[in-house]
């Protein structure tokens, strides 16, 4: 693989997005999706027509078969046209697609993932609580079973989950078993995110401005135990579905997001340095300029090597949580180095919304928090490669 082309499929896949992006997110329709904190409906059933939802799901379910690899690529190409279609795209594909073919019980994949692949089905995270970020085996929603056994109740608040109003399904994370031995006692349940008892507050935020984040209140929330992600045998068995292969999978989709948005960040400084002349000359022209840019650009090819490894060994069934980890931390804090220095590249004009750039600085900023902080990872590779402490 190393040192390899890329397949031709991925080759033309990334050509495909390229001309979408361009033509059905030009930078006047991101200005009106920002403003309004929102994505295009419309455009997204234009890409799901292209069939980049079924990249994550078996060809038995209606996809492509799993190709992780191309999926990374998917992601990576939608965010140059910011994150409004890469964010649906991943809550389609990669929270709806990876999970549920991961660890569905038989029925949830036959009856989800052919809508997956459809670009039919989009799914929220409701992982976080107010008291809950990183250390997620000590969710306080409560779950518990009603009617000998068929109904899950379930009662708690969960935080910053982002799509909860537009999202078919919220994969919200509950303590089954609050006496129950630690990361035993912990299920996935798929909630109808406007299931009666499900109220919603906006938080305010200014990242990942594809969609708004909420605040998510469960009371007395009931759905059936079928519910239960990978079926009602999965009761108490949620960590394995949330540390499993699939949080390598998150992680490769969260490096990838940041990946985008880095390069993004990239390419318009370089634009912008050939077009901005000051002291007779383009500012690219000068050394310190110059040499920012390249310094950027190279360390974007380290990202790049990095994701796209990772990617690959998920696709090979071989172990990645050490490399998927080091992806999310290198990529996360190098593409916020790699961001201000374009920011600063774009001059006064960096901190204008005339430009992508103050926006992908703000994504930017956001990345080595969401989706485990950087520190998490770091604990993770040290714990993987058996570091003594
Ligand atoms: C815009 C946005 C959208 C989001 N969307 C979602 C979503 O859809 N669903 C969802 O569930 N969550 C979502 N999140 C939440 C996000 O995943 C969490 O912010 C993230 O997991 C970190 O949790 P925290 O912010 O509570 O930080 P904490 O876990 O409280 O950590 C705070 C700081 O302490 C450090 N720290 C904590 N524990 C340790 C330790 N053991 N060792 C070293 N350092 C440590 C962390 O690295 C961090 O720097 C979103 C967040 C934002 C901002």
């Amino acid at each position: 693989m190393y040192f390899a082309d890329e397949p031709e499929h991925v080759i033309q896949l990334r050509d495909t997005l390229g001309r979408f992006t361009e033509n059905e997110a030009p930078r006047e329709k991101r200005r009106e999706w920002q403003a309004a904190q929102t994505w295009p409906r419309d455009v997204f059933a234009k890409l799901a027509d292209l069939g980049v939802c079924g990249l994550t799901v078996p060809e038995e379910f209606g996809g492509l078969g799993q190709d992780w690899y191309a999926a990374t690529a998917v992601i990576e190409e939608l965010c140059r046209g910011g994150l409004f279609l890469a964010g649906p795209f991943i809550q389609c594909a990669f929270y709806g697609g990876g999970n549920i073919s991961e660890t569905g019980s038989p029925e949830q994949k036959a009856t989800l993932l052919p809508k997956v692949a459809a670009g039919e089905l989009l799914f929220a995270y409701g992982l976080s609580e107010p008291d809950i970020g990183g250390d997620l085996a000590s969710v306080k929603t409560r779950a518990h079973l009603e009617d000998n056994g068929d109904v899950v109740v379930i009662n708690g608040v969960k935080r910053w989950c982002t799509g909860a109003d537009w999202a078919d399904f919220i994969l919200c994370f509950v303590n089954s078993d609050p006496d129950g031995e630690r990361y035993k006692n912990l299920s996935m349940v798929l909630v109808p995110s406007h299931a009666a008892g499900i109220t919603r507050e906006v938080l305010s935020h200014q990242n990942l401005i594809y969609s708004h984040s909420f605040d998510v209140y469960f009371d007395d929330v009931r759905v059936p135990a079928e519910n239960i992600l990978g079926g009602p045998q999965a009761w108490n068995d949620g960590w394995r579905a949330l540390a499993g292969r699939s949080l390598d999978v998150e992680k490769v989709e969260v490096a990838a997001m940041n990946f985008g948005l880095a390069q993004s960040a990239v390419e318009e400084a370089w634009e912008y340095a050939q077009q901005r002349h000051q002291f007779g000359k383009p500012i690219s022209g000068h050394q310190a300029v110059r040499h920012e840019l390249v310094q950027a650009r190279t360390q974007l090819e380290a990202c790049r090597h990095l994701l796209y490894h990772a990617a690959w060994l998920i696709d090979q069934g071989r172990p990645a949580s050490v490399e998927t980890s080091m992806a999310k931390l290198f990529i996360g804090e190098t593409g916020v180095t790699i961001g201000v220095a374009c920011q600063r590249i774009l001059g006064a004009y960096g901190m204008s919304e005339e430009f992508g750039m103050a926006q992908t600085m703000r994504d930017l900023l956001g990345m080595p928090i969401v989706g485990g902080s950087s520190n998490m990872q770091k604990n993770n590779i040290a714990n993987r490669l058996g570091l003594v402490q």
